[in-house]
């Protein structure tokens, strides 16, 4: 009698074809278009990895599931289509969460695969290896999640996930699949039926006519119109329309930090440089894929004109009214919402009055000389702004890199100094205000796109994923990574009065981050001034490998929270306590 096939194998005449679990999952996420995973291999799922790289589908292999996972969820927002991560049972999967969970707040399509462990010993509690229940551990953090409990489901279960991370509103899945559902062994042709390619899985959405005349009605009554364009409106890649729209319009535009580039930001019509007044003043306020949340005050005075009026372009109408009353709700995915705008528009409907424009232009410009006084002002030791006019200067030479930028002060300052020329380049700490997506995000815009990536860190933000450059040398990937370390979780210059230990927010002042790269082969660098910061960014992006340059930041530089002081809350003051805690700085 013949040997019986190894799945995937050839039959010879009397046996009939195997396969198994790990096989149908890679069959299944081929069949609908999945070329990456990232994950961190271990019990149950190792072989999946290798099975899928065997079969063509890229596995990036991570340090730490966090990583990994919003990898995922980068590549869902930079391609469109759900990004796959993979984690091990119980831990492995815990760790994974955050990720999918800041998928979900994000918006991003992502799923992820976790393999665990038996469920009649997990349900029965009965001390398992990595026991979980988790599926519904993942339930509450995730927009939908499922299991497969039986290796003909397979199929199912990653059509549904698939569908469920694109369509709509994007967000994060997860699909649980046992240990033993894996490792099931079925006839390959039945296997082969089970599976099924997702048809349409993100239909376009179209708003009504009567939604899209009651809009441009309102824009066309505005004294004072703006729009708000936000990453719902970068990731819905209706670039053109939206140009055509502004342009057509003349309506002047704001950009939210990942909608930068969709249009050009020295386009003549944004008003990021005049935001505070262009919020404090606009009547009618369009949102097109941004939301009304804690990143936009909750359109709130006083940083809003109290009686500004909504319009909201969201393909997920519960959206709508969900902070201020929404005028004229447009629900629809952004391309067809934004054709229809356009066509609608009678020639001339919409017209912004000359004030307007000059207004914005006159603080625009006023906002622009201070910022170039502070850019140029080149301290010693260096401050966030001169390392940042030097990576800005260097990357105007190279508009196609990706930027990932996190922290506090890090951000803060690189969001409004980094200037963006095309759309989905620019990455960063999102809606939930993640640190820790640094080195994930950052491989994988470089895995998607092939393109340089130049994540600007802050030393505390990148210490949560610095392994990752590890991961970045072993694929030799063109991530340069700059640390701007002023040594400490917002600055560098805590004392300590309640203790002998750093205080809360000490980091070590002069760490050296550029030889963590070096172990691994990478290219380290050290600058101390904005010259030796641009020699290093130019050299190691010319070098196309990975590098990490430690910049040298005046501790004194920053503030708590950076531009989120507000947000900590105050409690008694030092001087209100007995013992007299340490004042704050
Ligand atoms: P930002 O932080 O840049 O202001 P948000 O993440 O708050 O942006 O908002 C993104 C919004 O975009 C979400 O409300 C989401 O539902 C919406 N969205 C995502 N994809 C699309 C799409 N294709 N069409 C319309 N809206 C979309």
């Amino acid at each position: 009698m013949a040997t019986v096939s190894t799945p995937g194998g050839t039959a010879t005449a009397d046996v009939l074809p195997l396969t198994d679990g790990f096989h149908l999952v890679v069959d299944a996420l081929k069949l609908n278009d999945v070329e990456v995973i990232y994950g961190v291999v271990g019990i149950p799922v190792t072989d999946l990895a290798r099975v899928a790289q065997a079969s063509g589908i890229r596995y990036i292999g991570f340090r730490h599931e966090s990583d990994a996972g919003h990898a995922a969820a980068a590549a869902g927002f930079l391609t469109k289509r759900p990004g796959i991560c993979l984690t091990v049972s119980a831990p492995g999967f815990l760790n994974g969460l955050v990720a999918l969970a800041d998928a979900t707040t994000n918006c991003f399509p992502m799923v992820q695969i976790s393999g665990s462990s038996e469920r009649h010993i997990v349900d029965l509690k009965q001390g398992d290896y990595e026991e979980l229940d988790q599926l519904a551990a993942a339930t509450p953090f995730t927009k939908a999640a499922y299991r497969v409990d039986r290796v003909e489901d397979i199929g199912r279960g990653v059509a549904r996930a698939i569908r469920s991370a694109v369509s709509g509103r994007p967000g994060g899945v997860y699909l649980d699949i046992p240990a033993a559902v894996l490792g099931q062994v079925v006839d390959a042709s039945a296997g082969a039926a089970s599976l099924w390619r997702v048809v349409d899985p993100a239909p376009r959405q179209l708003p009504s006519p009567g939604a899209v005349d009651r809009a441009i009605e309102l824009l066309a009554a505005a004294e004072r119109p703006l729009v708000v364009l936000g990453k719902g409106a970068a990731y819905a890649r209706a670039d053109e329309q939206i140009r055509e729209f502004i342009d057509t319009t003349g309506l002047p535009f704001l950009p939210m930090s990942m909608a930068k580039g969709l249009l050009p930001d020295d386009h003549p019509q944004s008003a990021a440089a005049a935001r505070s007044l262009a919020l404090r003043r606009a009547d009618v306020v369009m949102l097109v894929g941004a939301r009304l949340n804690w990143l936009l005050g909750h359109g709130e005075a006083p940083q809003w004109n109290p009686d500004a009026r909504f319009i909201q372009v969201d393909i997920e109408p519960t959206e709508m009214d969900s902070n201020r009353p929404v005028a004229a709700p447009l629900v629809g995915d952004v391309g067809s919402v934004m054709k229809a705008l356009v066509e609608r528009t009678k020639p001339g409907q919409i017209a912004v009055a000359a004030p307007w424009h000059q207004e914005l232009a006159a603080r625009s410009a006023q906002n622009v000389a201070k910022m170039s006084q502070r850019l140029n002002a080149d301290p010693h030791p260096m401050g966030f702004y001169g390392a940042l006019r030097a990576v800005r200067d260097v990357l105007h030479q190279h508009p196609h890199a990706y930027v990932v930028n996190e922290g506090a002060n890090s951000l803060d300052f690189a969001r409004n100094v980094i200037d963006m020329q095309l759309p989905r380049h620019r990455l960063d700490s999102g809606t939930w205000g993640v640190m820790g997506i640094g080195m994930g995000y950052a491989i994988a815009a470089a895995v998607e796109s092939g393109a340089p990536v130049v994540a600007v860190e802050g030393d505390s933000a990148f210490g949560f994923s610095a392994m990752e450059l590890e991961t970045i040398c072993r694929y030799r990937l063109p991530v340069v990574v700059i640390v701007l370390n002023n040594g400490g979780v917002y600055r560098g210059d805590g004392i300590n009065t309640a203790s002998a230990d750093p205080s809360p927010t000490t980091l070590m002042l002069h760490a050296h981050h550029d030889r963590l790269i070096e172990a691994f082969g990478g290219k380290g660098y050290h600058a101390a001034t904005p010259a030796e910061l641009t020699t290093a960014l130019t050299d190691a992006l010319a070098s196309g490998g990975p590098a990490l340059i430690d910049c040298v930041i005046d501790p004194t530089a920053g503030t708590e929270s950076g531009h989120l002081t507000n947000l900590n809350p105050q409690g008694v003051t030092a001087t209100d306590t007995a013992a007299g805690a340490p004042p704050k700085r």
